[in-house]
């Protein structure tokens, strides 16, 4: 795969980025420009060498399926990519940044035509076009045809085949042109590959997962747990696999069609899968005034301890100290899920414990956490420096992993 920094002469050239500018947002108000200030390194790349820059990225969903002609405006107006064309204008002050309220036909086209190298033209969301997300074979010509090369550095998106992520490098690639990874791809594919092959030296491998549902995450256990030496799991999944045993989980989330699964995984894993054997509980998810929080044995046999009316939201203290000690002989981590309903005060410490046993690693460990809402978690708890990575991409990291290293916008690439 060429990066693009291998790129031939870049001066003059048009060439067509792909990001991800899906900033949470509101009225073209911005909460958290990461994604925007993540690409910088490849944008600032090719305008100090001389190439003319046609911006693509997605933003939001727009829901086609919508009969409603109305209602698909009001989405393309909550979803319009202009606040990011404005935020990179100041983040780029020294570079002309043009917003293109068009994504396709002439307007677009003389919009491509007038930039002058160096200079950067950002089109409005790609979501706008139908086509888009169907790989539409005439969108994908029209965008590659405005172009002389194409850089993927739209991590979040490349688990995804749209015309703008696989449609338009298929295209450029068949015509000759160059295709090429951009700094943030790059980084993301070389630090997850890492995951995806561990070496004799990353052992123990242990993975680290959470979150919601097991069905989200039934490929990613598959994988998991025929590269890892442990899976250790918590967050709400952990109580399918409880229940699975044969335990009493209270009022505990618990997905009945995937005890099946979760019984295969046990029987196969052959003590590998590690659960919690104690649970923060409560009466009431919601943060009503009275409601009562415990702690409970899950250890128990058949029978076990977690009360009805009670559901299991974090892992306990026993169940810290036991993922802790497994974790800190750990040589590579890969973790995806947090522990608990981080986003209460009450139901933090499982998923802190994680980040504090992978602060512990460092220096000693590779360490990567993947996921939307994990990665989110250990932003806010403030140990993304302790980790040797963080996945800008939800669910492209959790797919990469899922499928051996492979992703619709990476292999395209190839
Ligand atoms: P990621 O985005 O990192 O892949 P998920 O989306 O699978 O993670 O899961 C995150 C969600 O799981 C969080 O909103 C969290 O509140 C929830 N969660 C974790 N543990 C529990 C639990 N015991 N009960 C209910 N929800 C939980
Ligand atoms: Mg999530």
């Amino acid at each position: 795969m060429l990066t693009i920094e291998q790129m031939s002469s870049l001066k003059g050239k048009k060439i067509y980025v792909r990001v991800d500018f899906n900033v949470p947002q509101k009225g073209g108000v911005i909460r958290d420009d990461n994604r925007i200030r993540a690409a910088l390194p490849t944008l600032k790349y090719l305008v100090e060498h001389g190439a003319r820059l046609v911006v693509m990225s997605h933003l939001g969903k727009i829901k086609w399926k919508e009969p409603d002609p109305a209602k698909i405006e009001e989405m393309k107006a909550a979803n319009n990519l202009e606040c990011a064309a404005i935020r990179l204008g100041e983040l780029l002050p020294e570079t002309k940044v043009y917003f293109s309220k068009d994504n396709r036909g002439e307007e677009l086209k003389k919009a491509v035509e007038g930039l002058k190298d160096g200079e950067i033209l950002v089109a409005q969301n790609t979501r706008y076009q139908k086509g888009e997300e169907k790989n539409d074979p005439e969108l994908a010509k029209e965008w590659a045809s405005l172009v002389d090369g194409f850089v993927m550095d739209a991590f979040g998106s490349a688990h995804r085949a749209h015309a703008s992520t696989v449609g338009v490098p298929e295209l450029l690639k068949a015509e000759g042109k160059e295709v090429a990874l951009g700094y943030l791809m790059l980084k993301e594919v070389e630090n997850l590959s890492k995951c995806v092959e561990p070496k004799e030296e990353d052992r123990p491998y242990v993975a680290i997962l959470g979150g919601f549902k097991v069905s989200d995450k039934i490929k990613v256990i598959d994988s998991l747990l025929k590269k890892c030496d442990y899976v250790i799991i918590g967050g709400a999944m952990a109580y399918t696999f409880k229940k699975a045993m044969g335990m009493n989980i209270g009022s505990s989330p618990c997905e009945y069609d995937q005890l099946e699964y979760a019984r295969t995984c046990l029987r196969e894993a052959n003590g590998r899968i590690l659960l919690p054997v104690d649970a923060v509980v409560t009466d009431s998810f919601e943060p009503v005034e009275g409601r009562k929080i415990l702690t409970v044995d899950t250890i128990i046999e058949k029978g076990g301890k977690i009360p009805e009316g009670f559901e299991g939201c974090d892992i306990g203290p026993k169940t810290r100290e036991f993922y802790k000690e497994i974790i800190s002989k750990a040589r590579l981590v890969f973790w995806n899920g947090p522990m608990g309903v981080f986003e209460q005060d009450a139901f933090q410490e499982g998923t802190k414990a994680i980040c504090e046993a992978i602060r512990g690693l460092k220096g000693k460990a590779f360490t990567v956490c993947g996921g939307g809402d994990s990665a989110s978690a250990v932003k806010q708890f403030g140990y993304k420096a302790d980790f040797s990575h963080v996945s800008t991409g939800g669910g492209a990291s959790l797919e990469m992993i899922e499928n051996d290293g492979h992703l619709p916008g990476v292999d395209v690439l190839k």
